[in-house]
């Protein structure tokens, strides 16, 4: 059926505009104005109210009620339930139609104009709604809320009841094909912590979909990086914090919405109120101190959930709390850099994410990618977790059968999110039931493990949740809903034959109809004699008995008239129903409305048996997905040969072997080169080293030269990887690793391209650059890849070398820093801390060969010709750079080099000291032929001189 052809359909149901009687005007206001609705404010497309306002006169009681709720709504788009379809009117149907592609149509006059309206059906509302959140819009779902038939009990054209049953906006978003399976939703109100108390923010977050909840303090300067971290899909702020171009920046960088609350709001008093009521506890001390500023957060937070779900309660798991000190800290733009789940290019298959996601399940995947954005501490968790996926790696067998039962396993968090809010359906239902089938298979196989040797602590806990379940939730579900349930509720079908006789038997009554009626059919054929008489059904009349115009006589008159009864002439036929008839039909209509009634009444007995246990069901949920995140690294570590690495509380970096994750595996895709592994010893930790690196023993700055294309950058950025890795839980790709827990981690690639920012990129490399000096600790681990690119090149050096200083003498920290100034590595001489090293390469006929091994030593020039040729460079061009080149190294060797220069002179006085020593600069050979004076010269002497210029001449000279 076309849609202008259901529109017509449909059309005929609906009383048109200007019909309907009257409602009490008190009810209706009451009814939408809801004080809370009115707190948005303008953000996020504000739909103006259509012209005329709620208290107009000489609007239709429909209009009325439109105009009501829509003013109660003011910056959302109104869907608003008709029959089978939201209508959307005024200016929310010319966006709407504009933004989905629909047909724009009109229907009735307001204020003498015509009325813009489009419509989406309600099976396709969640597909329109996902494109509206998309393009920025929030939707108000406005729902009728009785039957029409209620309705017209109230007087035939009464106006059906209608309110708003949910705000949808980007970040409470429950449904499946709304969401993104593998990434968290965060919904995440920020607020400034009172002035005396520092630079203080406090974030609280909550995947409604989930319950996920986290709160935590952030230090101002930390704030983009947490916003980074957390990736909500929507900020709630007070206008104050949103008007700061910064925040709001990073905010949009993040993707996020924006959505202003009042002050008010962020009420810390109420917070806690709402906490406890959310969490069903009189006191909060069990999970941990919150502060005043958290609270207040989570007032806000709480408040804005209250506002868009209407009264409905989403079921908050404990909140987890995120402190600066709980978290690996990388701020935003080094999260940026590292590409861990999101890369520069938008590419997911760039991401570290991407390459080590070996999860099976959607929560499987959230809870992994969840730990590469907040890697850990504290070496004892980490080690927890390693543990555990210590034991999965060992035990291939338990690691594969976990997998095949979590394969099947649904996104249950989500399914128990949704009927929570009561927008869940039969087939969440049966999620549950399939969870809880999922969780006992695999706790029956961590336990059969667990015999004799034990388990590690981890899966122990994942163990006690996967049974923390009651009982007889599983057999109940098992027994009541089919197999493969319907999506929607309404239409019955789920309940399973077996489960409740009385349904069985109006389900058989309604079933048998068909039978039922052939039976009645043959009876008055007897009865008539008219082979002819067939019983049949239209929607209109219902069952009624049809017999041809010819053989109707009979029936018209007694005796048979005394039973049938006419209904209508048709051409060639005539109409009849007996009170049997009538009452057969009344008694399968009525069976099918109770066999309906009897579902929706199991339905409802199921969900209050879900929700009784609905906090279990939360921790069971989240056992699956850790286990399966568990399993995951366990895979991977096996497919790639990742090893366990140790995590201390020391400042020891050693790496030996490491490979980049990401490189590694694209070469391994693409078949082509094998990826090199290489070593890193910023402070090594025993004595008894391995010979070769006796350089960099005390070394744990590192200057890293070589020719572009040798794998400096990806040496900088494995190294940080393997230290994200680690500290997330995982194995990581080396042959050995130990890593003191670091503190902070810091990426910066100089140069990068950040012109759409509407800044220089040296500027942003400085501000960056600077970012790093003012926050790095003696625990951080550092790495800048030719930060000092972007500007001239003695700027860039001296800003390189301030740098390498300041890092060394000041910062203390462990760190990489690539770069192409070679006159740098002179710096390995002067600090005891710093080392260099270099990427080999091989030079075969004029050729270069990278051979992408890092070895100890300073690159000792730059082979960019070469680069440049096989960049496809003309041959020409890179034959005359070659004469450049060798003129230039010519010039700079007779001049004592720049280099020496640097080793001898601070550095602020190079340019100086190569302007004023003019006179170091002639050669032996030009002083000799200053100094004679020919007039002087005897023939033979001449001859003399000549031989000894010649001499001078020679190259060992120079
Ligand atoms: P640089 O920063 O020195 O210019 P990159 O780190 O960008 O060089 O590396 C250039 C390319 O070399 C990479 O894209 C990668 O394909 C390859 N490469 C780098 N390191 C290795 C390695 N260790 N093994 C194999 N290939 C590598
Ligand atoms: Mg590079």
């Amino acid at each position: 059926m076309g849609r202008n052809q259901a529109k017509r359909q449909r059309r005929r149901d609906i009383p048109p505009a200007g019909t309907e009687v009257p409602k009490p005007p008190e009810v209706a206001v009451e009814a939408f104005a809801s004080p809370a609705a009115r707190q948005l404010s303008n953000e996020g497309g504000a739909r103006p109210l259509p012209p005329g306002g709620p208290a107009q006169s000489g609007v239709t009681p429909s209009m009325a009620q439109f105009l009501e709720i829509k003013a109660a709504n003011p910056n959302c788009m109104l869907f608003y339930r008709m029959g089978d379809f939201y209508e959307l009117f005024f200016e929310d149907a010319v966006a709407a139609s504009d933004a989905l592609g629909i047909v724009l149509t009109k229907r009735g006059k307001h204020l003498g104009e015509d009325i813009p309206m489009c419509g989406v059906p309600i099976h396709r509302a969640d597909e329109y709604l996902q494109r509206l959140i998309a393009s920025g819009f929030r939707v108000a779902v406005c729902e009728q809320l009785e039957d029409p038939a209620e309705a017209r009990k109230r007087g035939s054209k009464a106006v059906v009841h209608r309110d708003v049953v949910r705000l949808v906006t980007p970040g409470t978003l429950t449904e499946d094909t709304l969401l993104d399976a593998k990434a968290r939703n965060y919904l995440t109100a920020i607020c400034k912590a009172p002035k005396h108390a520092g630079e203080v923010l406090a974030l609280a977050s909550l995947d409604i979909s989930t319950g996920e909840f986290e709160v935590g303090e952030a230090q101002a300067s930390d704030l983009p990086g947490e916003i980074m971290r957390l990736s909500p899909g929507e900020v709630i702020a007070a206008d104050p914090l949103l008007a700061d171009a910064e925040f709001r920046k990073w905010v949009a960088i993040a993707r996020a919405a924006p959505t202003p609350v009042p002050s008010a709001s962020f009420d810390s008093l109420a917070g806690e109120r709402l906490l406890k009521a959310h969490l069903g506890v009189a006191e909060l001390g069990a999970f941990g101190d919150f502060s005043r500023t958290e609270l207040a957060a989570v007032g806000a937070l709480l408040k804005y959930v209250e506002l868009t779900q209407i009264g409905k309660k989403p079921c908050l798991r404990a909140p987890r709390r995120s402190g600066s000190r709980a978290h690996l800290l990388i701020d935003a733009p080094s999260r940026a850099s590292l590409e861990l789940v999101r890369s520069l290019s938008g590419d997911r298959k760039s991401t570290l994410l991407y390459a080590i996601d070996r999860t099976v399940t959607g929560p499987g995947a959230r809870e992994l990618a969840s730990r590469l954005a907040s890697p850990l501490c504290d070496p004892g968790v980490v080690g927890v977790r390693l543990d555990a996926v210590g034991v999965l790696v060992d035990r291939e067998t338990l690691r594969e059968d976990l997998r095949r039962d979590l394969r099947h396993s649904p996104d249950l968090a989500r399914a128990i999110s949704r009927l929570a809010l009561q927008r869940g359906s039969p087939r969440d239902l049966s999620a549950v039931r399939e969870s809880l089938d999922a969780a006992s298979h695999c706790a029956r196989l961590l336990s059969a493990e667990g015999q004799g040797i034990g388990l590690p602590d981890a899966l122990v806990s994942i163990s006690a949740r996967l049974e923390g379940c009651d009982q007889d939730l599983a057999p109940l579900l098992a027994r009541a809903l089919v197999d493969n349930p319907p999506h929607l509720r309404r239409e019955g079908g789920f309940v399973r034959e077996g489960y409740s006789p009385e349904l069985d038997e109006t389900r058989a009554l309604r079933e048998n109809s068909r039978q039922v009626m052939a039976r009645l059919e043959q009876e008055y054929q007897q009865q008539t004699g008219i082979k002819g008489l067939k019983v049949r059904h239209n929607n209109i009349l219902g069952y009624y008995i049809e017999v041809s115009s010819t053989s109707a006589k009979p029936m018209l008159s007694p005796p048979l008239a005394d039973n049938f009864r006419h209904r209508q002439t048709m051409a060639g036929a005539v109409r009849f129903t007996t009170p049997d008839l009538a009452e057969t039909e009344r008694r399968i209509l009525s069976a099918g409305e109770r066999a309906l009634a009897l579902e929706q009444e199991t339905y409802s007995h199921l969900c209050d048996a879900v929700a009784a246990e609905a906090r279990a069901l939360g921790d069971l949920a989240a056992a699956l997905a850790e286990l399966d995140c568990y399993a995951a690294l366990a895979e991977l570590a096996v497919e790639c040969s990742y090893v366990r690495p140790v995590v201390d509380d020391s400042l020891t970096f050693e790496i030996n072997g490491g490979r980049h994750p990401v490189v590694e595996q694209s070469l391994k895709v693409a078949k082509s080169a094998q990826f090199i592994e290489n070593d890193c010893v910023l402070v090594r930790s025993r004595s008894d080293a391995p010979p070769g690196f006796d350089e960099a023993d005390e070394a744990r700055l590192w200057l890293v030269t070589g020719p572009n294309m040798a794998g400096k950058s990806t040496f900088l950025r494995q190294n940080a990887l393997i230290a994200v890795l680690a500290q997330m839980g995982s194995f990581v790709p080396a042959r050995s690793a130990h890593i003191g827990a670091v503190d902070r981690l810091f990426s910066r690639v100089g140069a990068a391209d950040d012109l759409a920012r509407g800044r220089s990129t040296f500027m942003v490399e400085m501000v960056e650059t600077a970012g790093i000096l003012n926050q790095a600790t003696n625990r951080s681990f550092v790495i800048l890849d030719e930060v000092g690119r972007g500007t001239a090149t003695f700027d860039g050096l001296s800003i390189a070398w301030a740098v390498v200083e300041y890092l060394h003498n000041v910062t203390a920290c462990r760190a990489l820093f690539a770069t192409h100034y070679h006159e740098i590595t002179a710096l390995a001489g002067r600090l005891p801390h710093v080392a260099n090293f270099t990427m080999d390469v091989r030079e075969w006929r004029d050729e270069i060969v990278f051979l992408h091994k890092v070895r100890s030593g300073a690159a000792d020039r730059s082979y960019g010709i070469q680069v440049a040729k096989l960049a496809g460079l003309p041959k020409a061009v890179t034959k005359r750079a070659g004469e450049v080149l060798a003129t230039l190294e010519a010039t700079d060797r007779k001049s004592g080099g720049t280099a020496t220069a640097l080793t001898e002179l601070p550095l602020f006085a190079l340019s100086d000291a190569k302007a004023s020593d003019h006179a170091a600069r002639l050669s032996p050979l030009q002083e000799a032929l200053a100094a004679a004076n020919p007039d002087d010269l005897s023939p033979k002497a001449a001859l003399e001189m000549l031989y000894r210029l010649k001499d001078l001449a020679k190259p060992e000279h120079d």
